[in-house]
């Protein structure tokens, strides 16, 4: 059975590439990923996408394209939802027939739907699902699946231990030795945070001057979603869960000496949690905050700019220390 299944490296890539990853050697399917993002694969992606979509998925298109004619089945899982009782982004969930109706001469595509909004076992019946429209037997797939969950659980845990996922998963290594002396918070979905082409080098150039850098998955999950219970209703997405319950832990324990927010232009969800998240950290802390917005017309002079201005703002509080910024403390409410 020598298929080969492409994996876009795009989307949820780096939030479930080691487990699916595992899941196909396990079974002993050959798997290629796409190139990291460059220009070439951004372009494409922006040129076959629909201008009203965000970066991400524009960018998912071009991934799709860089991986079409090398692969024999392309694996674009239709995620509805990750956790119990909450979604995520509908552009998940209508990923693959994006990509069939967008891009034409497609191999096959492996779209099993995983959805544990109401069953969090879902995700093995996913796996049994992709293994036998692969030629497997539901035995091969479910051993297959458990031991990728215990590989998936390893990588989990160097996570939590502050390694980045980019550089477990692309193997690559620290890009400077600048002491680390400032511990910044950059909060924003998987897809901008890790994909240094989109989010235009954003970790290295927070290392670069002098911050370490701590992301959401680095977060105890369970403790996120008590920290959120904070919210006068739940979330309905899982992101802003996680998201908020990230600015309530960093209100409570202030454990960090920055917060950058990474937004998707045109998103819908970034439009009210990053909203969401800036009043109550200028309201409740003096942390400084700062937005960057990400699309395919970002200039990363721009970005220099804003985050050089970023950390003189830090570096000057860490020498004055009780400085209150010049904005004053903030009086709206949350
Ligand atoms: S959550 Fe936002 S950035 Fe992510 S796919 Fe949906 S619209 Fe795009």
């Amino acid at each position: 059975m020598n298929q080969v299944v492409g994996i876009p490296r795009g989307m949820f890539f780096y939030k479930y590439y080691p487990l699916w990853k595992s899941f196909f050697d396990n079974l002993g399917v050959l798997t290629i990923v796409s190139d990291q993002t460059n220009k070439q694969i951004l372009n494409d992606g922006v040129k076959h996408c629909v201008d009203e979509s965000c970066l991400p998925v524009k960018v998912f298109m071009g991934h799709v394209l860089d991986l079409k004619d090398r692969a024999d089945y392309l694996f674009i899982p239709r995620y509805t939802s990750i956790s119990r009782k909450e979604y995520i982004c509908p552009k998940f969930g209508g990923l693959p027939d994006l990509v069939r109706c967008t891009i034409k001469g497609l191999p096959p595509i492996i779209d099993t739907e995983i959805n544990m909004r109401k069953d969090k076992d879902n995700s093995a019946l996913a796996a049994i699902e992709v293994g036998e429209q692969l030629g497997y037997t539901l035995y091969q797939s479910v051993q297959a699946y458990q031991l990728a969950v215990n590989d998936y659980r390893l990588y989990r845990s160097r996570v939590h231990n502050y390694e980045l996922p980019h550089r477990i998963i692309n193997n690559s290594k620290l890009t400077t030795l600048n002491p680390k002396t400032l511990k910044i918070l950059l909060l924003g979905h998987v897809y901008n945070v890790y994909d240094s082409c989109l989010n235009m080098n954003i970790i290295s150039k927070i290392e670069q001057n002098g911050g370490q850098v701590i992301t959401l998955e680095m977060f105890d999950t369970r403790q996120l979603r008590l920290l959120a219970q904070q919210l006068d209703k739940p979330m309905f997405w899982q992101y802003g869960t996680y998201a908020l319950g990230c600015i309530y832990s960093v209100i409570q324990q202030q454990q960090v000496d920055g917060v950058i927010y990474l937004s998707s232009f045109g998103c819908g969800i970034d439009s009210f949690v990053e909203y969401m998240a800036e009043r109550r950290i200028r309201q409740h802390t003096n942390i400084p905050f700062l937005i960057i917005s990400l699309d395919e017309h970002s200039g990363e002079a721009g970005m220099n700019t804003r985050l050089e201005a970023f950390f003189d703002t830090l570096k000057w509080r860490c020498r004055n220390e009780n400085n209150i910024s010049s904005y004053g403390q903030c009086v709206y409410d949350s």
